[in-house]
């Protein structure tokens, strides 16, 4: 047989756009992303569009014809961007300050160059060699023992859901992989249990997980919002009792509403006790444990059989990046390995890691090369400096709002969020300070300069301003602080 090569046709070159376009583009595209970034002092941090902006000015159907990237890139920064909410911003400061550093940025498009899949370790050895490496660097940096198997995936809503599937696949003779769930009467309903304070994703693991949402049992949290060990222990006693079969324990480093720290050691005395799975959430929180004095928030993690950090929050790598670490490995593996003929490869007899036998992905993207890049751009100590600095502006934060008449903190603030409300003299009703501090929030929010999110603590609007994107400077925080009292001056 003949192939005949017909990839110069009438229609123009049938293979990529060139190389030559890319060096253009590229160039011009490294300045788009650097003159977007200097620009996010003056734009609106959040969209000022109405919803269907977008797609009204789109067409509506594909283009039929190719054309030009100048084009197309005009039409980003004339359509895309002003319908971007601008999580660069120096005044983002809702859910959680994120950064996609420049390393970072650099990081991902070597990997979109690269687009290497990092599924199987023939399939890119580099890219399962520096996942590796780069975790035992981060893992390091973190103060956790090793040796310690780390694995990245996309969110942490994906690292739990995959943790609880180990902790489930560890329930002695359950062979749920193998045998399901459904119709069983062999084993008892499945329970975890985490703080009333724990993340949805938690809640969300047990849906796909086959627990249902009954199969979390919430437990009480202190005054500050941390998990009671005494009544986590009473709640396993209980389900017992009655039957339930429990299996894990998710304690949380750095809660989402207020950033409180689970007593993570008394929970692992309770795991311990009880041969239940630890799994640590600490997303967000995690990261603090590159700053030496704050290297107790992970105090009782080395006990933990699994536990998430989320490089994509705290530490300056774009979305997304998520590491999962876990101290039982072929737990993991054993939960999730299922090898295809056309997947085997000679590598199978674990002298290698094939990451893709610890999840559900089959194809993972090169996330560890932007990691990588951020930790050996910033280095410990720069890491370290600026985590210790968005701790500092969120004390001073803090000493502000505990200093001025009319208003309270409503938790303490740990690390680098500071939840906080309204509370002028003499408005006592709750429903009154609910409605007032929703007002401040959208008061704030609508000025541009910055964007705020709420929580609710122990039934009371919060206002929280989290503070973690590396643009952001005393003046910001000075500055969202006046805003908050401008706002409630209007009432
Ligand atoms: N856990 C905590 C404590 C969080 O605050 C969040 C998100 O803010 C998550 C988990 C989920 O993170 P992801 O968006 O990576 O799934």
């Amino acid at each position: 047989m003949t192939i005949h090569d017909s990839s110069r046709t009438a229609a123009g070159d049938l293979g990529d756009i060139s190389t030559e376009e890319l060096r253009r583009h590229g160039h011009a595209v490294v300045e788009q992303v650097a003159a977007y970034l200097s620009s996010l002092e003056s734009r609106p941090v959040l969209a000022a569009v109405q919803p269907g902006a977008l797609r009204d000015a789109l067409p509506a159907t594909p283009p039929e014809h190719p054309e030009a990237l100048e084009q197309i890139l005009a039409d980003v920064d004339r359509l895309i961007v002003p319908g971007l909410t601008h999580w660069q911003a120096p005044g983002f400061m809702a859910y959680f300050g994120t950064t996609g550093s420049v390393p970072g940025i650099l990081g991902e498009m070597l990997t979109a160059g690269f687009n290497s899949n990092a599924m199987l370790w023939r399939t890119s050895p580099a890219a399962t060699e520096l996942e590796q490496v780069t975790l035992d660097w981060l893992r390091q940096l973190l103060g956790l023992p090793g040796p310690l198997f780390g694995c990245i995936n996309d969110t942490a809503s994906a690292s739990t859901l995959y943790a609880l599937a180990a902790a489930r696949e560890a329930i002695p003779g359950a062979q749920i992989r193998e045998r399901g769930l459904a119709g069983r009467s062999d084993i008892g309903r499945l329970r975890y249990y985490a703080s009333e304070e724990a993340h949805s994703s938690v809640e969300k693991a047990g849906i796909v997980l086959g627990t249902g949402r009954e199969g979390l049992r919430r437990i009480a949290t202190d005054s500050a919002y941390r998990m009671d060990a005494g009544a986590l222990e009473q709640a396993i006693a209980e389900d017992r009792a009655a039957g339930w079969l429990p299996f894990a324990v998710v304690a949380t480093v750095g809660t989402t509403s207020t950033t409180s720290v689970d007593p993570v050691a008394a929970i692992a005395d309770v795991c311990e006790r009880e041969a239940l799975w630890l799994h640590v959430d600490a997303a967000y929180g995690g990261t603090a444990a590159v700053v030496p004095e704050l290297r107790w928030v992970l105090d009782g993690c080395d006990r933990a059989d699994s536990l998430v950090v989320n490089p994509h929050k705290w530490l300056f790598t774009p979305l997304d990046c998520s590491v999962l670490y876990t101290r039982r490995p072929e737990v993991l593996r054993d939960a999730f390995s299922l090898v295809p003929e056309y997947l085997t490869s000679s590598q199978d007899d674990h002298s290698v890691v094939n990451f893709m036998d610890y999840g559900v992905s089959l194809g993972r993207r090169f996330r560890a090369l932007k990691l990588w890049m951020v930790l050996r751009a910033f280095g410990a100590e720069g890491i370290a400096a600026r985590l210790r600095e968005h701790v500092r502006l969120a004390a001073e934060l803090a000493a502000a709002v505990d200093g001025a008449a009319g208003w309270e903190r409503l938790a303490p603030a740990p690390l680098s969020v500071v939840c906080l409300r309204a509370r002028p003299a003499g408005v006592d009703d709750e429903s009154e300070l609910d409605a007032l501090n929703g007002r401040i929030l959208d008061g704030v929010n609508a000025g541009g300069r910055f964007f705020l999110s709420h929580t609710r603590l122990r039934g009371r609007y919060a206002i929280r301003v989290a503070i973690g994107n590396l643009h952001t400077a005393g003046q910001h925080v000075r500055g969202v602080w006046d805003e908050l009292i401008a706002a409630a001056a209007q009432g």
